[in-house]
């Protein structure tokens, strides 16, 4: 392919994520503090070290208040359909990032490590947005067979009605730069949720650049 015909292609292939961008003006995707805040592998978080203000007690984790209150409703939910849902990890820090990283790095070198955890700095989890969620049995915990699990179907199906998302879906490891995460939640509002499609991906949604890899 020449150089021109690529361009060509490429240009056309950024039609479908700037009409996407247009539907999703209008939220504030890059302050930290922001409740559809973007962070991955090309956006860090501004500053890295960012602490919400207000984070909220939820079974032992945190999550910022908003997101807290959502989780309840969602576990009370699931609970009522016979699902018992508990939290495996909320807020982390910059510091509990960086040693929750070095220990994956450690345990199976950086270019694993970086498929399995975020740098710190690049965490949804130091935004107070993010929430592990696990089976009161254990079973999968933090393993892509919790998708097919009581728990992992539950959240599947229904956390958009309760403003969260699947974060990293199975198959858009080239965009969102981590494997297959049905246990990882994000808090992004009802309205964003619901207007998503239930495997799209942030990137997607907001017309962002695909990050699978660091840029330094
Ligand atoms: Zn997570």
């Amino acid at each position: 392919m020449t150089g021109a015909v690529a361009g060509l292609v490429l240009s056309l292939g950024m039609i479908a994520p700037s009409v996407a961008a247009v539907a999703a003006a209008g939220y504030d995707i890059s302050s930290a503090s922001s409740l559809q805040v973007v962070v991955n592998k090309h956006r860090q978080l501004n500053p890295a070290t960012y602490v919400p203000a207000q984070l909220v007690r939820v079974q032992g984790e945190r999550l910022r208040a908003e997101a807290a209150d959502a989780y309840k409703q969602l576990t009370r939910a699931a609970k009522a359909a016979g699902v018992n849902i508990i939290p495996i990890s909320g807020y982390r820090s910059f510091s509990q990032q960086a040693s929750l990283y070095d220990s994956y790095v450690s345990q199976y070198g950086q270019a694993t490590a970086d498929t399995l955890a975020a740098r710190a700095g690049y965490s949804e989890h130091q935004t107070g947005l993010a929430m592990d969620i696990g089976n009161a049995s254990g079973t999968c915990a933090l393993q892509a067979c919790f998708a097919n699990t009581p728990a992992g179907q539950w959240a599947a199906k229904n956390c958009r009605d309760y403003g969260f998302i699947i974060r990293y879906p199975a198959g858009a490891e080239a965009t969102t730069g981590y494997t297959y995460e049905p246990w990882h939640l994000r808090y992004v509002g009802k309205n964003v949720a619901l207007d998503m499609g239930s495997t799209e991906t942030l990137e997607d949604y907001f017309g962002l650049e695909a990050a699978p890899d660091y840029l330094q």
